[in-house]
């Protein structure tokens, strides 16, 4: 069977060329090749030998998801959307700002855990992407954006920090999600910091655990709510894993995370979740876990019961967890005008009739014969 070399890490690579007699250099040599220089054409890779060359040809293949279409909003926000097989498609969303650029990437196809304020879980479960669909967002934005390391590079830096908060829970499709992590870690592939690397979690208890002592990156939680009652009905999974259960997996993931601190997210609903009551509520619920809140205005979409806060019910509600001393801040709601934002990823294929797009861009992929 043809072997998909995106599917692999270091170590999946590594074992890869051991089944067909090679040593471990290789893996590190082709690794560089795919992930350093975005090189999917093996007659390039040379400093391997023309034979092996010719039997990777028969054996493996590189093939990252197809860029359906890639659109810049008016403020610099670019949605990308990728065909993943059987009618589905997933967003990327790259956010350029003057000293960072971040990737938000999707991990599964939908989602199935149906908060009731979120478009993809509207769109109900489809599948877990796969490795090479994850790291292949990453792998298409690069060449979308000429970001590959080598002698011609102009931007290698352009994608300095990776989220996980497009289409999907990331820790319900645990095992590809950490072999992607390991890709975007590894210095041979994208190497950012454990820092720059951020997955969100709607609160998977037992997956968080996990998650810390296979690839410990920085991590928030969407709370949303400061009590069971109310988070039961905005992010069921609750249910399941109650905040007593929730807040201490975060306390268990600080020892060994790479911040001292969790990002709560919290959904700015009007007069669902915005009570300074409520902000009063919440600092006592999480004040034994180290956090920063990061508010975000909901972002409306069709036939969703919510509307967004107002803006002075947002500055009051961080005013008070400011004033008690909490590092607070306000997502700015980028990418509007393209259905970017937060909470409005929802990528089935009827995207690809959407008018909504100001600007669509014909793909130049530049791929690069030298590399360093
Ligand atoms: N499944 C993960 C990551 C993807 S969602 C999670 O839930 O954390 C990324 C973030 O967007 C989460 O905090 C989520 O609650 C938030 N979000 C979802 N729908 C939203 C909406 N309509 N407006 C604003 N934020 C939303
Ligand atoms: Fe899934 Fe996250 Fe949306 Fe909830 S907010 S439905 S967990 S993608």
């Amino acid at each position: 069977m043809t072997v998909n070399l995106l599917d692999l890490d270091a170590a999946g690579l590594t074992a890869f060329f051991a089944e067909h007699g090679e040593r471990p250099f290789r893996a590190r040599q082709v690794l560089r090749w795919l992930h350093r220089c975005g090189q999917a054409d093996f007659a390039v890779m040379t400093d391997i030998a023309r034979s092996l060359r010719d039997e990777l040809g028969s054996l493996a293949m590189v093939v990252p998801p197809a860029v359906i279409s890639d659109r810049i909003s008016d403020d610099g926000t670019r949605k990308f959307l990728f065909d993943v097989g059987g009618g589905n498609a997933v967003e990327s969303v790259f956010i350029p700002e003057e000293e960072r650029g971040t990737l938000c990437i999707s991990t599964q196809a939908g989602c199935a855990l149906d908060c009731s304020f979120c478009s993809t879980g509207k769109q109900g479960f489809n599948r877990n992407l796969s490795v090479a669909e994850i790291i292949g967002q990453l792998w298409q934005v690069r060449h979308a954006l000429g970001a590959w390391q080598g002698p011609e590079a102009n931007g290698e830096r352009l994608i300095s920090n990776v989220v996980l908060m497009g289409m999907g829970e990331p820790l319900a499709n645990l095992d590809n999600t950490v072999t992607a992590l390991r890709l975007m870690l590894d210095d041979n592939a994208y190497g950012l910091s454990r820092r720059r690397v951020t997955v969100s979690t709607s609160g998977l208890v037992p997956a968080m655990d996990r998650l810390r002592d296979e690839c410990a990156v920085a991590l928030a939680v969407s709370l949303h709510a400061p009590n069971d009652g109310l988070r039961d009905q905005l992010v069921p999974i609750n249910r399941k894993y109650p905040l007593r259960e929730l807040l201490a997996a975060c306390q268990r993931y600080l020892e060994k995370a790479p911040r001292d601190f969790v990002t709560f997210e919290y959904v700015m609903l009007d007069g669902v979740n915005d009570a300074d009551a409520q902000a009063r509520e919440l600092l006592a619920l999480t004040r034994a876990v180290p956090c920063k809140f990061n508010l975000i205005p909901f972002n409306p979409f069709p036939g969703s019961p919510y509307r967004r806060s107002p803006a002075h019910r947002i500055r009051r509600f961080a005013e008070i967890l400011l004033d008690a001393g909490v590092v607070t801040t306000t997502r700015k709601t980028r990418g509007d005008d393209i259905a970017a934002a937060c909470g409005q990823l929802a990528g089935q294929v009827l995207d690809r009739t959407q008018r909504t797009g100001r600007r669509t861009l014909v793909l130049q992929l530049d791929r690069q014969d030298a590399c360093t």
